[in-house]
């Protein structure tokens, strides 16, 4: 863990050398694919060490550069990569930590895309993997082989907002010599440090969050400098799913004003939470830091907020209710992902034929609500007029 610099000047200064490009508070961005280099000596520096300096931009690129320090400093890492999406940033910080005959533990509902290398690619490597119940510490130890390498974490998930009791797993992954992994893309650094709180690896997607208007598709993945250094190296350099310049550019200007969005996200979601809490056609809302969650205390313990995802769960006999009421919808878009300035809505009930829909399963009446920067009033009129029209 580093010493916790100001957040003010990490998302300011951290990283920029105005001096060495005319002062311009915008950083430029060094779109180039490689970089010229005076002595032959230098050249066998760096293809001996690709990480000391720039040579070609799948590798080290300036603009980068300053990205990758801000997003370590707000992870409390000493290191970061940044990818080209969030499943790479998965992808590398998982297959970097295990060979084959290993054993994985992972959450149960991890995001689609870990779960798909789990159960599809990994096998294929005799990678195996056990999900278990991450809201139960006993269930990471009953879970635990002599060949258990890596402990895969999401706290909290993006539907059901489950948590991990990341101190403790992190202990207990410890004592075995376990790497742990967290996906914080729900969080934040500013609402959750898993590194603080013992976790080896730490990834988000930064296409939410930190891009923060729906135009860029990025991921990062932080931790010691060696560990960093080590799949840099290797998995960075051969998966080549670096991000780009222009889209590290972006990302340098959406942190700017992270903590401006996160903090209107959660005092508009506490204002439309009320809202749909007392409506009759929703039997229940799930966002953790509501004191009806059941992980509540937990919650308060470690995250330090819970920004704009809230799952309901409908009231709902058929399919089409949960159809009509998505559709009928006029500002909060109907699409995937979140974290950008647009509210969005999306049915768990999508993946469903209108005769697979069973009303008793309370999976398949959930929709996931994101509530962006919109005023909380335009959101609850539409919210309003939609449930009315179930
Ligand atoms: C979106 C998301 C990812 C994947 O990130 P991409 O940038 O879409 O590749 C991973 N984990 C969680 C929790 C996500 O929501």
């Amino acid at each position: 863990m580093m010493e916790p610099m100001d957040l003010s000047f990490i998302l300011n200064e951290l990283g920029e050398e105005r001096d060495g490009y005319f002062g311009a508070i915008a950083p430029p961005i060094i779109q180039t694919s490689n970089f010229r280099v005076k002595k032959v000596d230098e050249l066998r520096g760096l293809f001996a060490d690709e990480y000391s300096g720039y040579l070609y931009s799948r590798g080290i690129n300036p603009t980068v550069d300053i990205l990758r320090q801000k997003l370590a400093a707000l992870d409390g890492a000493e290191d970061a990569l940044v990818f080209n999406s969030g499943a790479a940033a998965i992808f590398a910080g998982v297959v970097s930590q295990v060979a084959a005959g290993d054993h994985i533990i992972s959450v149960r509902e991890p995001y689609t895309w870990a779960r798909q290398m789990f159960d599809q690619i990994l096998p294929r490597f005799q990678v195996t993997t056990t999900y278990v119940d991450g809201t139960i510490i006993e269930n990471f130890t009953a879970a635990l082989q002599p060949n258990t390498r890596l402990i895969y974490l999401e706290s909290p998930n993006s539907w059901t907002f489950a948590l991990q009791d990341l101190a403790a797993v992190s202990a207990l992954a410890r004592e075995h010599g376990i790497v742990t992994i967290c996906d914080n893309s729900y969080c934040t650094p500013l609402f959750q440090q898993p590194i603080a709180l013992g976790v080896d690896l730490v990834l988000q997607s930064a296409t939410k969050y930190i891009s923060g208007h729906s135009d860029t598709v990025a991921g990062v993945l932080s931790g010691r400098r060696e560990r960093i250094k080590k799949i840099f190296d290797s998995e960075y350099l051969n998966i080549g799913s670096g991000i780009q310049p222009f889209n590290a550019w972006l990302l340098i200007r959406g942190l700017r004003t992270l903590p401006a969005r996160l903090e209107r996200c959660t005092r508009t979601l506490a204002q439309v939470l009320p809202f749909l809490k007392q409506h009759p056609r929703i039997e229940a809302v799930w966002f953790p830091l509501d004191e009806d969650f059941p992980q509540i205390a937990l919650a308060r313990q470690q995250m330090k907020g819970a920004c704009g995802l809230v799952t309901l769960v409908m009231k709902a006999k058929t399919r089409a209710e949960i159809v009509r009421f998505c559709e009928r919808l006029q500002h909060i878009l109907l699409a995937v992902s979140w974290g950008g300035h647009e509210s969005l809505v999306i049915p768990r009930c999508a993946s469903l034929q209108e005769a697979e829909f069973d009303a008793n399963n309370q999976d398949h009446r959930l929709v996931r609500l994101y509530i962006g920067l919109e005023d909380a009033d335009y959101l609850i009129a539409d919210l309003d007029q939609a449930l009315a029209q179930m």
